[in-house]
């Protein structure tokens, strides 16, 4: 045997094809896996259903990385607050299998990426709390939502990077052009969490824990951007390396 490729977990949602209606699928969106694959690491699909302190600890005894995938809203109670009526899909089972998981992760200092859905995740797993709505809660904000309306690689807004943060030597800059597919953020920050990047208008788009091995949440889709342009592979390859280590 050769040195063998890092198993990545990548969290999954549940879905209803539009042909299956009468079935519920477990899944994941293809750019996660393609990209994964691409810089090294074997992508596997965690399904939104694993909400036991036994499923983590199987988990976490298989895999090497954990990426938190986009998706849905995180139930407000989760983070002490009531939904507002602004709040969009909650799906608290794949809540809790993520919650779950990411601290039991964490706990055990291994190597963690979170996109979009899944930096909110870290965001509220860590005791942070997040804004229900940007557009309704937040004055002056830009269009975060950008991508309903375009195709996932289009560049919605600028980030501006912390020169001293993991991800501005990863992505070798202190800006980077981003998609947005998002309608939350976070408010308050949770625990150990350290925000790295802005949008221009102030909303937190990345996140990482400075003295962790490799934790990062970003608020866009890098996976969505890596076809159309180069600019995030290095997020990926710098992910898999540590989940390599
Ligand atoms: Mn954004």
């Amino acid at each position: 045997m050769g040195s063998r490729r890092p198993l990545i977990g990548i969290t999954g949602r549940k879905d209803t094809p539009a042909r299956l209606s009468h079935i519920t699928m477990c899944a994941v969106g293809e750019t996660y896996i393609r990209a994964i694959h691409h810089v090294g690491g074997t992508p596997v699909v965690i399904p939104p259903t694993m909400a036991l302190d036994s499923d983590w600890e199987a988990l976490i005894a298989h895999l090497d990385g954990l990426l938190l995938s986009g998706g849905g809203d995180v139930d407000p109670a989760l983070y002490g607050e009531k939904s507002e009526p602004w709040m969009g899909h909650v799906d608290v089972e794949r809540d809790v299998t993520e919650l779950g998981l990411t601290r039991a992760w964490l706990a055990d200092g291994r190597p963690l990426l979170a996109i979009c859905r899944g930096h909110q995740v870290l965001n509220v797993a860590l005791g942070g709390t997040l804004y229900q709505d940007i557009g309704a809660l937040i004055p002056d904000a830009l269009d975060h939502a950008y991508v309903a309306t375009q195709p996932m690689e289009s560049i919605a807004h600028s980030v501006r990077l912390d020169s001293t943060s993991q991800l501005a030597m990863i992505l070798s800059g202190t800006t980077c052009d981003v998609n947005s597919a998002h309608h939350q953020a976070i408010k308050a920050v949770g625990e150990r969490l350290v925000v790295v990047g802005h949008a221009p208008d102030g909303v937190i788009e990345a996140v990482e824990i400075p003295d962790h091995r490799f934790c990062i949440g970003v608020q866009w889709h890098p996976e969505a951007m890596v076809k159309a342009s180069p600019t995030m592979w290095p997020l990926f390859e710098a992910f898999v390396r540590a989940a390599s280590a």
